[in-house]
């Protein structure tokens, strides 16, 4: 006789708690006892001077993810939020510029946008790796696209050689959001470092923290400068070091302490062990719940790599012919931490259906009319709008500190849902 699913009152199948992740301990608790022994918690100024840019261990975490991360050029930032904020504005946004960016992600990828007074246009995203879909993207690039954010989500690294080929073409910038992918590549090279700048964030849950804190990474000296910039009081910079070029020279104090830099310089040596493990949990996930009919298990395209921040799936409710919520549902009595269902429909959200961001004018939005042809409306990315209303469903990879027991009993659990697929319906 077939097991009874807990949700109907048989036994659940995990009955222990998971431990949460956590990767801070006693490097960073050194590194950080230095910084407070030097005495100097910031050493940043915000005037054209060698403080300029920055204390020993900001420089020193800056210039060590440079060559972690084989890339000219690392900007600490005190969130990633804020490295969105000052990359769109290095790379020379335009108020009433169309940026192209996913709805497919957490909404900071697309209101830094709107800090430049430019408006995000929702393309659509790929089915098999959950990213930003080039052909989408080519479709809705009109007169007045300037740049497009490309989002790596959930660990895989969106088609940069693509997005990068229409980019030229329409001379447009690309800007990729890897904060979930730290350490994932593309061939041999990291994820973000691939267009024309990238980052990744340090907040606590994603692979390695600083608490908050993020990174910008660039090839381009001008951009590069750009971001130092806007990081620190840019407006007051500009002149003192003779810069002539002062369109969106507006600074901000986005300047990372040498705390979170000391932190980040131990958790930087973490960086690949974290998403090996991940890589490796995945896997075994990944080659029970294939043999399962109605679920796709992640796909990663030939020569990239995964760095797993979330584990995706999709649901096919035509094939196992139950709901979503049903299926989580019964994952949940079973004991399986972590399930996420349906992610992010940023397009959807007030701010983009009431088109209010600042003020109570409608601005940026009510002083170009004639932009964003394709509206915010529901229907507009089909595929990301599927994908949240019935199909996704992910597992918080970088929530758990998982075994390989731990996934070898969620593949159970799956697998024992799955044989009683009929009793859920
Ligand atoms: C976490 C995250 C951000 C924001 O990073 P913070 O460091 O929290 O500001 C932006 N984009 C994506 C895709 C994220 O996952």
């Amino acid at each position: 006789m077939k097991p009874k699913l807990a949700i109907h009152g048989g036994t659940p199948l995990i009955t222990r708690e998971v431990p949460r992740y956590n990767s801070i301990g006693r490097e960073e608790a050194e590194r950080v006892s230095e910084v407070m022994e030097s005495g100097l918690l910031s050493g940043f100024l915000g005037a054209w001077s060698e403080d300029f840019f920055g204390g020993p261990f900001v420089r020193d975490f800056e210039s060590r993810a440079a060559d972690y991360f084989g890339v000219k050029h690392v900007l600490s930032v005190n969130s990633w939020t804020s490295g969105l904020i000052a990359g769109l504005g290095a790379i020379g946004i335009n108020p009433g510029d169309e940026v192209i960016v996913s709805p497919f992600t957490m909404a900071a990828s697309a209101t830094a946008i709107l800090h430049w007074g430019a408006l995000p246009v929702f393309a659509d995203v790929d089915r098999s790796d959950y990213c930003i879909d080039p052909t989408s993207v080519e479709s809705l690039i009109g007169p007045h696209t300037r740049a497009i954010v490309a989002v790596d989500i959930f660990g895989h690294p969106s088609q940069s050689e693509q997005l990068m080929a229409l980019a030229k073409k329409r001379n447009l910038r690309v800007f990729t959001d890897s904060a979930q992918a730290p350490g994932a590549k593309v061939g041999t090279q990291f994820a973000g470092t691939l267009t024309d700048l990238g980052g990744y964030s340090l907040n606590h849950h994603k692979h390695i923290n600083t608490g908050e804190g993020g990174l910008v990474v660039t090839n381009d000296d001008e951009i590069a400068e750009n971001v130092a910039l806007i990081r620190n009081h840019a407006e007051a910079v500009v002149g003192g070091m003779g810069k002539r070029d002062i369109k969106n020279m507006v600074g901000y104090n986005f300047r990372m302490g040498e705390i979170e830099a000391a932190i980040g310089l131990a958790q930087l040596t973490k960086l690949s062990r974290a998403v090996f493990s991940r890589q490796q949990m995945a896997s075994i996930l990944t080659a029970e719940l294939e043999k399962l009919s109605g679920i796709q298990v992640p796909k990663i395209r030939p020569g990239y790599t995964h760095s797993f921040y979330i584990y995706p799936m999709t649901l096919d409710p035509k094939s196992t012919g139950v709901k979503r919520d049903k299926i989580v549902a019964a994952l949940r009595a079973e004991g399986v931490p972590g399930l996420i269902e349906g992610y992010a429909n940023i397009h959807l959200l007030p701010i983009f259906q009431k088109k209010i961001a600042f003020g109570d004018e409608g601005f940026p939005w009510s002083l170009y009319p004639d932009r964003v042809a394709n509206g915010y409306l529901k229907g507009i990315v089909p595929v990301a709008e599927d994908l949240f209303e019935n199909g996704f469903l992910g597992l918080l990879m970088c929530m758990y500190d998982f075994t390989e027991s731990d996934m070898s009993d969620i593949a159970e659990a799956f697998s024992k849902v799955w044989a009683n697929l009929e009793t859920l319906q």
